[in-house]
């Protein structure tokens, strides 16, 4: 049998290059010096924080909030939306992380997290230019088609730079108010173990905004002050592990939603 043919080097890519060298710094910065963390985390992970984000390679939720590996349980697509929830038992990615973090890590926090100059607010609200250009985006932003619906409403010369920001801060909300449509997580805003925040980061200012409200606004956070929550507060006791969702949990997930207006001013 002859050899097979030897196979062409990878061509060098510098992308990739920064990559393995930033995994190498990884390692001796932080894997083999702290020990006492990464044996920790071998039992399991506990992180009290979910992150829901966009996919933007611009607004990684644990480079801009200095997180530690465990801290954020992270979900990210595009335009950081929360579909409803809908029990049709079909797979849905975003509503599965929802569910893992919640049920099974115990998280206390749920952040939705936006960004300024979000291309994929910007398909939902430019919704004619997103059916020709993509095959998935569309339907996906469509998740918030009440904000572009709300968005066309505005005065037709206002700044479009005004209305995407109001736009992203919008579907911040939106996806706020579509979580509190999962029983379980109605049910632990109830209990006072889970809460709701709404965030906004402004990278072409670098701040950072939170929704004082499910209805907004939003307000730049102050240094070293965690804003408050958007809905619910993580007072109470720390919820039973849940890691799989029996019928005892499915009949603790029937508390109704709490009520939240369905639109934001
Ligand atoms: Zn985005």
């Amino acid at each position: 049998m002859a050899d097979a043919p030897a196979v062409p080097p990878a061509p060098r890519s510098s992308a990739l290059h920064r990559l393995v060298d930033g995994f190498d710094r990884f390692r001796g910065q932080h894997f083999e010096q702290d020990h006492d963390l990464y044996d920790a985390l071998l039992d399991g992970q506990r992180p009290e924080v979910m992150i829901i984000a966009c996919s933007d390679s611009r607004t990684d939720p644990a480079i801009i909030t200095g997180a530690k590996p465990g801290e954020l349980f992270v979900i990210r697509n595009v335009a950081a939306l929360v579909p409803r929830h809908e029990a049709d038992h079909r797979p849905r990615g975003t509503s599965a992380a929802i569910e893992f973090g919640v049920k099974a890590l115990g998280v206390r926090h749920i952040i939705v997290l936006g960004h300024s100059f979000c291309a994929g607010v910007r398909c939902l609200l430019e919704h004619d230019h997103g059916g020709a250009r993509f095959e998935f985006v569309s339907d996906w932003v469509n998740i918030a088609r009440e904000v572009r619906d709300e968005m066309d409403g505005l005065v037709t010369d206002a700044d479009r730079a005004v209305i995407a920001r109001r736009a992203e801060q919008a579907t911040v909300l939106t996806s706020l108010r579509h979580l509190a449509t999962y029983p379980f997580i109605a049910e632990g805003i109830a209990a006072g173990r889970l809460a709701l925040h709404g965030w906004y980061f402004h990278f072409g200012w670098g701040l950072l905004q939170a929704a004082q409200t499910p209805l907004g606004p939003f307000r730049q956070v102050d240094s070293g002050t965690p804003p408050a929550p958007a809905v619910g507060h993580a007072d109470g006791a720390a919820p039973p592990p849940c890691p799989r969702a029996g019928r005892a949990a499915a009949r603790r997930c029937d508390a109704p939603a709490p009520s939240i207006a369905p639109r934001h001013p």
